[in-house]
């Protein structure tokens, strides 16, 4: 037990290297990097998809959509409009680790990216431990699931700046109560920003795409005052 309890130890400061290494080469070009995490089926592909479909001729988005088994999501993302998309598929693996993000990062043309988000395995659980060089994981809860969800996983609420709540449409057709999930995630992790959105109608959408753009402007000024001070 000892040694696989070390063993998992030098895994994660192998993961958090590079990671690191990711995150500089981010920084560098004042790319704004998510990590998108939800349960199976929460709609992380489908608020993609929205995205895109809003944001696309406005920023340059770069997509990571992992998944188990098949490149599903990245087609979705590609015809969605997108057109920086890389599958990553895990072949098993419940979480996407540091080393696959730098084997995919080099597909892509950094200079020309706003925006990078990773879609991770749909999985409460094991997403958390990982760092992938993000600057923030975004939790997404749908009303069709529990909404003691935050109670249940609280490494990964407490682990994400953001929470979004997705298929808000649904809202009333089970025992979901919006109350309850932001007053568990409240206990869990009291900074999280909050988003309720739904794909299908639209709700909170443009909320969640501007303030999308507002990171993207807001690392941009950064970018520009650091060329000013290079010159
Ligand atoms: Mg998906």
């Amino acid at each position: 037990m000892k040694t696989r309890i070390s063993i998992q130890k030098k895994v994660l400061s192998e993961n958090d290297r590079l990671a690191q290494q990711i995150r500089e080469e981010l920084d560098n070009r004042s790319i704004v990097a998510l990590n998108l995490v939800s349960s199976p089926g929460a709609g992380k592909t489908s608020l993609l998809e929205e995205t895109l479909r809003e944001l696309s001729g406005k920023i340059n988005i770069g997509l990571i959509a992992g998944d188990v088994q098949t490149e599903n999501d990245a087609n979705r993302l590609l015809a969605a409009g997108g057109r920086r998309v890389m599958p990553l598929v895990t072949g098993g693996a419940c979480h996407l680790d540091a080393k696959m993000i730098t084997s995919v990062l080099v597909e892509f043309e950094l200079d020309q990216l706003d925006l990078l988000v990773i879609e991770n395995v749909g999985n409460l659980v094991c997403p958390a431990g990982y760092d992938l060089g993000e600057d923030m994981k975004v939790v997404l809860i749908s009303t069709t699931e529990g909404d003691d969800k935050p109670l249940k996983y609280p490494a990964m609420f407490r682990r994400s700046r953001v929470m979004v709540i997705n298929k808000i449409d649904l809202l009333g057709t089970s025992d979901f109560s919006l109350e309850q999930v932001k007053s568990n995630a409240a206990r869990i992790n009291p900074e999280l920003k909050i988003f309720e959105t739904s794909c299908r109608d639209g709700t909170g959408l443009e909320a969640w795409c501007s303030w999308l753009v507002g990171l993207v402007d807001k690392a941009a000024g950064l970018r520009k005052s650091k060329k000013l001070h290079q010159h």
